[in-house]
């Protein structure tokens, strides 16, 4: 036994420096070289990669020396809650961005604030919560990093505002060569566009400069609206009124077809708090959410009782909280206790407006179909993306995100595939996009089909990184 560890890590160097001398050039190789397997994992449990390294740089320097240093393939991870190997390739370095979580400078009269990019929303949150400000656009969930989420281009519930691209000023990126750039609407625009919504295929996101918001007290008013009302319901009610900050409509199983509308507006400043905690508390411990959702996924009746149990109970009381309290929910709060057997889900479907009715009347029955054990179906809206290249909102659309629950054994997954194609056939008919954070079923075609800007991002990365050093298996699969 003793002897083995050094002759492991012999090897393991060896690995190493052949793949950086680029000897070893398939994935396969290296990891035959690579006893320990580095295992990145992202939330579900599945599609894990097998990286070759992994490294947690702390400094814009230490990251541009890592990338020049390496000459095999680079991933790149922030809070890895994607879902389908977006953030390592296999055989590659995997830089490990959650080391570099400071914010740099916050100027609170002007309303902005430059962080590196590993930083978490909720560390930041603490921040801003001091100065009276908070994030402007970010997830319905703070565990996100900075990076990712401008990776993604992610949005939220927030009314009117469109991905968090729309408030990035500036990016600060580390290139293939180990250069040090800034991009911005006007330094170097091609790349900044390109970067919002681009899966790390560029350079690595190491600062960011975003605009922040006012932290307000808001109401919650929630409404049954008929289906064929919904659209206009949210552009007369929801997005007239100016007091109007989130919004959201769930449609539950197995029907979806009954949306409850939930709008968070402005209140009064005079209007007690319901909540009095400034922000979501650290550490909090969700054993009844837990056993709800489980009981729900899981037992007889569970989607009916989601409908005419749960909905109602959770939405019953009035709410006023401060809106850095609503946007500091923690994903713990749907963690099942092990996600051995099954795993939770998302995905999601951005359609323009004219296309509500028709996409959702086709989606429904694809659930009930296939028997899909959805939790739910929460409905937000976005208008017309003017910055990103990859944009997932070409006009303005209405989104769809499914949560659900599926088994992790192979067969499970492969019928996942199948109605997940389903309904990326069904959001192409009606002229929308769907997300790509989440597990990589699409075909290449249906890929190509939904964001036909890839060859414009092909030609731009030919250009930005010659030898592709930037990589992961969402782009190995489909650029
Ligand atoms: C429970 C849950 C709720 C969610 N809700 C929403 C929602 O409301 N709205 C929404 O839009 N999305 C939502 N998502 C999806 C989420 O926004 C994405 O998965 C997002 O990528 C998460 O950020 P992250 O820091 O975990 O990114 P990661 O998963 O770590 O990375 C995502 C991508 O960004 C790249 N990347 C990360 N950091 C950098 C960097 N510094 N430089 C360059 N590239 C980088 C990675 O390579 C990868 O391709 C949700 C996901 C979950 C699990």
């Amino acid at each position: 036994m003793t002897g083995l560890v050094p002759a492991l890590s012999r090897r393991r160097l060896l690995a190493i420096a052949l793949a950086q001398a680029g000897l070893l050039s398939s994935p396969a190789e290296a990891l035959a070289a690579n006893p320990r397997q580095l295992r990145i994992d992202n939330v579900t449990g599945l599609y894990a990669v097998e990286v070759a390294r992994i490294e947690t740089p702390r400094t814009t320097a230490e990251v541009s020396a890592l990338v020049r240093a390496w000459t095999g393939k680079v991933g790149i991870g922030g809070a890895r809650f994607s879902m389908g190997g977006q953030i390592a390739v296999a055989g590659g370095l995997h830089l490990d961005m959650r080391q570099m979580a400071s914010v740099l400078w916050l100027k609170p009269k002007e309303r902005v604030v430059r962080v590196q990019a590993g930083l978490r929303w909720r560390d930041l949150q603490d921040r801003l919560d001091r100065e009276g400000l908070a994030v402007k656009t970010m997830q319905s969930f703070a565990n996100f990093s900075v990076g990712g989420s401008v990776s993604v281009n992610a949005h939220g519930r927030y009314v009117g505002h469109g991905p968090v691209g729309r408030t990035v000023r500036a990016v600060q990126l580390v290139l293939h060569d180990g250069q040090v750039v800034e991009a911005s609407r006007r330094q170097r625009p091609e790349l900044f566009r390109a970067v919002l919504g681009g899966y790390g295929a560029l350079g690595v996101i190491t600062e960011v400069e975003l605009d922040l918001a006012e932290n307000v007290k808001i109401e919650r008013i929630v409404e049954p609206v008929a289906l064929t009302d919904y659209a206009a319901h949210f552009r007369q009610r929801v997005l007239g009124d100016p007091r109007s900050v989130l919004h959201n409509a769930d449609l539950l199983p197995p029907a979806f077809d009954a949306p409850v509308s939930t709008t968070w507006r402005r209140a009064d400043p005079a209007t007690p708090l319901t909540e009095r905690e400034p922000l979501v508390p650290r550490g909090k411990r969700y054993a009844l959410e837990q056993n709800v959702i489980w009981a729900v996924t899981e037992m007889p009746g569970g989607a009916l009782s989601r409908a005419s149990v749960l909905q109602p109970l959770m939405n019953a009381r009035p709410a006023v909280v401060w809106l850095n309290h609503e946007a500091s929910l923690d994903v713990a709060e749907l963690e099942p206790r092990t996600r051995a057997i099954s795993t939770y889900a998302l995905q999601e479907y951005f359609v323009p407006e004219r296309h509500f009715l028709g996409f959702a009347r086709e989606m429904a029955p694809v659930l009930r179909h296939h028997e899909v054990n959805a939790l739910n179906v929460s409905i937000r809206h976005s208008p017309a993306d003017p910055d990103a290249l990859m944009a997932w909102a070409k006009e303005d659309v209405f989104s769809f995100v499914l949560y659900y629950k599926q088994r992790t054994w192979a067969r499970a997954s492969a019928q996942v595939g199948v109605w997940t194609r389903a309904l990326i056939d069904a959001v192409l008919r009606h002229e929308g996009r769907y997300y790509l954070p989440y597990q990589p079923h699409a075909t290449r075609e249906q890929f190509q089909r939904a964001y036909p800007e890839a060859a414009a991002l092909r030609r731009l990365k030919d250009e930005v990184d010659p030898g592709w050093k930037f990589s992961n298996e969402l782009w190995r699969r489909y650029l």
